[in-house]
């Protein structure tokens, strides 16, 4: 398979090829595969378990692929502090990536700064400030976009693939531990010492910005602390759904 080159001209074929491939490779395979094939690889972190996973394999092995975050504002202190101690346990930078001042005034000046409990509208324009934008300054310019996806995650992710085509953003989207459940998850975390989120032992799963999360109670679905006064079983920020979909209903000025 010849795969070295950008995203915006791979076929189809290229990436059922490269899905295929992927699913026969372990974690690090799949990441030092990816990052060999030519252009910018950039693995966007939430500093979850799975995430952390991900981050762990890339600063062990030490491979060439950018690892960043989006700072919303609004995330939980211990996920800050994960930041930066992820960053000295593997000797890596993860670049930082913030919503617009501007942004954030348009927000909160037409929906208040916590308008997001109020309406759907109100919380895809906050996801769309505080997490799209920057996500899209994030992958700019970049050829894959490796996440940390996982099919056990909700009835929605249930068939994500290895590698996918994102026609939004123009580039093959990686995940690369999308058959990873999560007892595995955890095994591999406490046999290789990596660092997590406090809150995954609090009854916090699936962590997101703190006014967004909350603990679920037992015999819940993973995200179902998430988002959860909306009566939507498709509940999701936006990064992972097209953008299409996404719109924000802010004036066209402060979108960038
Ligand atoms: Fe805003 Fe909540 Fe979305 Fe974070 S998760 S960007 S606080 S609506």
């Amino acid at each position: 398979m010849t795969l070295n080159t950008p995203s915006h001209v791979l076929s189809s074929h290229d990436v059922s090829s490269l899905d295929d491939t992927l699913a026969s490779l372990d974690l690090a395979g799949r990441l030092a595969f990816v990052a060999g094939l030519g252009g910018r690889a950039v693995f966007t972190t939430s500093l979850g378990i799975e995430d952390q996973v991900i981050t762990a394999a890339i600063g062990t092995h030490r491979l060439p692929v950018e690892v960043a975050t989006l700072e919303t504002g609004r995330l939980f202190a211990e996920t800050v502090n994960l930041i930066h101690e992820t960053e000295e346990r593997y000797d890596i930078a993860i670049k930082r990536f913030y919503p617009a001042q501007d942004d954030i005034d348009a927000y909160a000046e037409k929906f208040g700064l916590n308008g997001f409990y109020d309406s759907v509208e109100a919380r895809h324009a906050c996801c769309h400030v505080r997490k799209l934008v920057p996500l899209a300054k994030a992958l700019d310019g970049a050829s894959f976009w490796i996440t940390g996806l996982r099919r056990g995650q909700s009835g929605n992710r249930a068939t994500t693939p290895f590698a996918e085509f994102d026609a939004e953003r123009n580039l093959i989207k990686i995940n690369a531990i999308a058959d990873w459940d999560i007892d595995v998850i955890k095994a591999h975390v406490l046999a290789e010492n990596i660092p997590v989120n406090p809150l995954h032992a609090r009854g916090y799963p699936s962590i997101g910005c703190e006014p967004c999360t909350r603990a679920i109670k037992p015999g819940e679905p993973e995200r179902a602390g998430r988002w959860w006064w909306e009566n939507d079983e498709k509940r999701e920020c936006g990064l992972h759904v097209a953008e299409a979909a996404q719109a924000s209903p802010l004036p066209a000025a402060s979108q960038r």
